[in-house]
């Protein structure tokens, strides 16, 4: 991963400047997009950047790092020989990349005198918490797997009420109810209620309604 280490906002008035930028460095107060459009280059960058999918850069007074963008090219910077210009977008805070590395301390080998330098992503490589086999870069879950992940085990169960019933049912055998009226289900038609309970500790609460 690349990695860009920005200093406080300065003012820019380089009439050759090929980004036509007004100010460099990081503005706490300016938007990412700003941040972005006033920092993506241009840098002194080698063969190693093209190869490259991320960028990061870091706030040198706050050691934190500020932004990450996606790379989608390196192209020269026009009329600076030997400079070059990061082409890509500002990752939103939705993404892997941004989770794990935006607002937290400058990688400890980004430290050094050098504002570009390269960080070994050791990021991610863990598996999504529902099974669907996607690599995610933090927490637990693809967004709103968790959902599908609590579903499955619904599923498992039974409809919605279905699962409703058989966890009061498994909760209250747990812990028993003050009162003794809470959590109760009263049952308004006739019908068979089947309880099964399997060697592997599912257990599963089944309605059958009598045939009218
Ligand atoms: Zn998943």
């Amino acid at each position: 991963m690349l990695h860009i280490t920005l200093t406080q906002k300065k003012l820019a008035n380089d009439p050759t400047d090929p980004l036509g930028r007004t100010f460099y460095g990081w503005d706490e107060h300016a938007t990412t997009e700003q941040n972005w459009k006033n920092n993506r280059g241009y840098w002194v960058l080698g063969a190693r950047a093209k190869r490259e999918s991320y960028v990061l850069f870091s706030y040198n007074e706050q050691h934190e790092v500020v932004m990450a963008a996606e790379i989608a090219e390196i192209i020269d910077a026009p009329g600076k020989p030997g400079k070059r210009i990061i082409e890509g977008r500002p990752l939103p805070e939705s993404h892997p990349v941004y989770q794990a590395y935006v607002g937290r301390p400058t990688p400890d080998s980004a430290r050094v005198r050098n504002p570009v330098t390269y960080i070994d992503s050791t990021v991610g490589g863990w598996l999504c918490g529902c099974g669907c086999g996607t690599e995610i870069f933090s927490g637990e879950f693809v967004r709103g797997h968790e959902q599908t992940a609590l579903h499955q085990r619904v599923a498992k169960i039974g409809t919605i009420p279905d699962f409703l019933r058989w966890f009061d049912a498994l909760h209250e055998g747990a812990t028993p109810a003050a009162g003794g009226s809470s959590g109760s289900t009263i049952m308004s038609r006739d019908g068979q209620l089947d309880l099964a309970v399997s060697s592997d500790g599912r257990v599963r609460l089944t309605f059958t309604p009598s045939a009218a």
